[in-house]
């Protein structure tokens, strides 16, 4: 039971909100404080109390005995801020309590031992289905004691703390002591010593391939793939998608089992699955939608390894099967996150780019970038840092550890596709693993914003660096963006060894644009030394120009309005001839 004590108005809301989440496993104590937390401490495993730490120190300390049967305490600040593990970390389950009541009322938990378990990741933020005792595997990995990782089905896992660990490979199976087992099939007691707490981790890896005929009911579909799935010891929470031909991509039967075991229904066409090899060919289908597999080619078009052939379905009334189905392991993919962490600023940083980070085991970046977010990453997680120039070997360790089956985030400032990693790294990916693309506030919005208005009308952004273009291709663009009357911005724009493509860069523009068009400078925006000025095309010295500053210059239209740097809608704006914002 664990006792919740308060003495003000808003820590007995706070603890009303942890009686509700939590019927069944606390009682409110109520009466003067110092009775309440003697009576607690003596009838409950665990107490909360909504009191500053001192007070709760002082009323506890008389009581205090031993560290292996006193209560877990944590105190809850008047404001619900902190859910402060205080005593009984460990023995007492203060630890994960704190995380616990963290996650009811919004506050952070705060743990001051183990310090190295600290931010262990939920089991239940894994982004897999998990089952078993969440709460003692919980409680093991931020004790910091050994847990061992059976990655009995590999899968791209975010990167767990350093007490969790892989068994080495001669090592007998099931030695006891608290696991995370993560796997696609269903798992009986055996070899594992009851008592010991186990989670199972039921990663996506299970495609099952459908046949049916027209009017095939649901009821059949569903209950052959179950069945299908049961007979092999597989569990139906490792399903990751129905598979089946393009030609009963609305077969409603099929529609509807995917629907009821919560997966997509993927179709290929025929052609493709007849270009697929199987154990257990057949005419019928040949004939009916081109192909001489659905169930057996459709699961195995991504391959992996076939665990179920091809079966068909048992009707109570005896008539022909309308269904089949075979079941495949698909070959792990690894992941492979392009993330971009905006110009600096940890409020520019998406909520995406945050989450991707802690999801990742391997963290690729420029050494600059990976200390920008170092803290943002989960204990545990394998950071390979390079230095300046080194872009073509990060994409290529990038891509090799994807291809490991590795979760992997691979960084750059701004948005990691432009003038970034995100090409060379997907020049060298092949389609054996999932790409996800996380977009980053690059560096001419970051400008934009402080300048005022300067993209309000077409623009586009030009890289002076010509180390990797050469500079007649950069000078053709310059020209045609003067000619066209396009906003520019200028990344790239000057370094110690490249200082003449600025000055010609603007002498193409003045060419075409007065020289009292309004020119914003921005450097290291976002950043704390950022700074910014707004001048013209004659007046701008490029001398004052860096690698850490973006160059916007304006259209004939741009104005500098109370200081900041305008590019009108359009002319016709006012008329709003087609309605649109
Ligand atoms: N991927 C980055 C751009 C990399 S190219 C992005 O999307 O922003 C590097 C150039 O970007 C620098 O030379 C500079 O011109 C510009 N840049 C990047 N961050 C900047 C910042 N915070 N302020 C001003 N310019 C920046």
């Amino acid at each position: 039971m664990i006792g919740l004590i308060s003495a003000t108005a808003a820590g007995a809301v706070a603890a009303q909100r942890l009686a509700s989440a939590w019927p069944e496993r606390t009682r409110v104590y109520e009466g003067p404080v110092r009775d309440a937390v003697g009576r607690a401490f003596g009838e409950c495993a665990q107490v909360v109390c909504f009191l500053a730490t001192g007070a709760v120190v002082r009323l506890i300390a008389p009581l205090l005995a031993d560290k292996g049967t006193d209560p877990g305490v944590v105190c809850v600040d008047e404001a619900g801020r902190f859910a402060v593990s205080l005593v009984g970390g460990h023995a007492g389950g203060a630890n994960a309590l704190a995380v616990e009541v963290g996650e009811v009322l919004g506050a952070e938990p705060v743990v001051t031992t183990a310090t190295d378990a600290v931010g262990v990741p939920g089991l239940d933020t894994l982004g897999l289905p998990v089952e078993g005792d969440v709460a003692g595997v919980s409680r093991a990995l931020l004790d910091g004691e050994a847990v061992e990782l059976d990655l009995e089905t590999a899968w791209p896992l975010p990167a767990l703390p350093p007490n969790v660990r892989r068994p080495a490979p001669d090592a007998p199976a099931g030695r006891g002591g608290p696991a995370i087992v993560v796997t696609d099939r269903v798992l009986d007691a055996g070899g594992h010593r009851t008592g010991d707490a186990r989670v199972v981790l039921r990663p996506p890896s299970l495609v099952v391939g459908v046949g049916a005929s027209k009017g095939a009911p649901a009821d059949e579909v569903s209950g052959l793939v179950e069945s299908a799935l049961r007979d092999a010891g597989l569990s139906p929470r490792s399903l990751a998608q129905l598979a089946t031909v393009d030609a009963k991509a609305d077969e409603p039967g099929l529609v509807e089992a995917a629907a009821r075991l919560g997966v997509p229904l993927v179709t290929h066409s025929a052609e493709e699955l007849a270009a697929v090899e199987v154990p257990n060919p057949s005419d019928a289908p040949l004939a009916a939608v081109g192909t001489p597999s659905v169930a057996e080619a459709a699961a195995l078009v991504g391959g992996g390894e076939l665990l179920v052939p091809k079966r068909k379905s048992e009707r109570a009334d005896g008539r022909p099967a309308m269904a089949t189905c075979a079941v495949v392991r698909r070959p792990p993919r690894g992941r492979l996150a392009v993330v971009g962490l905006g110009p600096g600023a940890r409020d520019l940083l998406t909520p995406r780019a945050k989450a991707e980070l802690r999801r990742a085991s391997v963290l690729v970046g420029l050494d600059q970038y990976v200390d920008q977010i170092r803290d943002l990453l989960r204990p545990g997680t394998r950071i390979m840092e390079s230095g300046l120039g080194a872009e073509e070997e990060r994409a290529r360790t990038a891509v090799a550890q994807a291809r490991r089956g590795q979760a992997v985030a691979l960084i750059g400032s701004g948005d990691a596709g432009v003038y970034a990693m995100a090409s060379p790294a997907l020049a060298e990916a092949s389609d054996d693993i999932d790409v996800i693309g996380v977009p980053g506030v690059t560096a001419a919005l970051a400008a934009a914003a402080i300048l005022g208005a300067p993209l309000g009308h077409d623009h586009v952004s030009i890289s002076l660096s010509d180390l990797h273009t050469p500079w007649e291709v950069i000078e053709r663009r310059v020209r045609a963006a003067a000619e066209a009357d396009i906003v520019v911005t200028f990344y790239n724009p000057r370094s110690r060894g490249r200082d003449w493509q600025l000055p010609k860069a603007l002498a193409i523009l003045a060419g075409h644009r007065e020289p009292t068009t309004p020119v914003g400078v921005v450097r290291n925006a976002s950043r704390p030394d950022g700074s910014h000025r707004l001048t013209t095309l004659a007046a701008l010295d490029p001398a004052t120009v860096d690698m850490m500053t973006v160059v916007t210059v304006g259209n004939t239209a741009t104005r500098a309005i109370a200081g900041r740097m305008v590019t009108p809608r359009g002319y016709r704006w006012q008329e709003n001839p087609e309605g649109a914002e």
